[in-house]
């Protein structure tokens, strides 16, 4: 497995692999947990070479943000990833990814605005940025994300089709189904922060996420069902509730009913300062 840190020998190694075989690329930031492994397995089944890249972006961080105490462990991740047969890791630092003088960025508005985008302002702007740079940098024929992220693969789904990115396949960009612990906690790079007793409570949120979507089959008006889930969650030991919304799986607008099979319920909370995020369809 190869570990490069500069972009003309990624172009020289890609360029290697694509000789015998497709791309694809599957993005983190690194903390590799079994969602990453996971997204490379899957990734295995549908490509001859995996490339993984490994970039904690500043761009994506708010001021207030935990960029610093983010985990960071390279060489960990890097013994995992070899065992799983990835073919080159791509870790840039920043000031590979955005040489002095960077100055671009870009915005996908509408699907940013609502939801993480209006709780973390400019966090989707910094994901579609430096996806759409690791698209240019890996050109994958193929690229996948989770899931347990659904606004972001929402942002990249609209970014890649407006700028043409990753032609000509369609279903270029893959999501891969949330990956969870025994107790339905999503599993997360987050989840580290958590005390165990913080762990332990931190199940209320799945739980109470599972309790309104029934709910909500159930009938229960949507406002009465989010009501429940927060409360649910507040009872449960998180400490605030970000956002918890129905919306539609694709566009991501906000739903006052449920129809059709297409509605999802999101919700970020907060539990002893960390802010964990999840959805499941409706
Ligand atoms: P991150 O390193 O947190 O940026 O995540 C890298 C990729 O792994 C993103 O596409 C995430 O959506 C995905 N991912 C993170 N956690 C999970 C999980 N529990 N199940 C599936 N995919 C995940």
């Amino acid at each position: 497995m190869q570990i490069i840190r500069q972009i003309d020998p990624l172009r020289a190694a890609v360029a290697a692999l694509r000789q015998s075989g497709s791309v694809a690329l599957v993005p983190t930031m690194g903390a590799m947990h079994e969602g990453h492994l996971t997204l490379v397995r899957e990734a295995a089944k549908r490509a001859a070479h995996v490339a993984v890249s490994i970039f904690v972006n500043p761009r994506q961080f708010g001021a207030n943000e935990d960029l610093d105490a983010y985990p960071r462990q390279l060489e960990r991740d890097c013994v995992l990833l070899d065992r799983e047969g990835v073919a080159l890791v791509w870790a840039p630092d920043a000031a590979a990814m955005y040489p002095a003088g960077y100055a671009t960025n870009i915005a996908v508005s509408g699907i940013s605005d609502g939801l993480c985008g209006a709780a973390r302002p400019g966090h989707f702007d910094g994901v579609a940025t430096v996806v759409c740079k690791l698209f240019n940098q890996v050109r994958p024929d193929t690229a996948l994300f989770g899931e347990k992220d659904w606004q972001q693969l929402a942002v990249i789904r609209r970014m890649a089709r407006d700028l043409d990115l990753i032609l000509p396949a369609v279903n270029a960009i893959i999501g891969v189904p949330t990956v969870r612990e025994a107790d339905g906690l999503a599993l997360s790079s987050r989840n580290a922060y958590l005390s165990a007793d913080l762990r332990a409570r931190a199940a209320a949120l799945p739980r109470a996420m599972q309790r309104a979507a029934a709910r909500l089959r159930d009938g229960v008006p949507v406002a009465v069902a989010l009501a429940g889930l927060a409360q649910d969650l507040l009872e449960g030991g998180f400490d605030s509730i970000d956002y918890a919304e129905l919306v539609d799986a694709e566009t991501l607008v906000p739903l006052d009913a449920l129809t059709g099979n297409s509605a999802r319920l999101l919700v970020a909370a907060r539990i002893g300062g960390t802010r964990l995020i999840d959805n499941i369809p409706a």
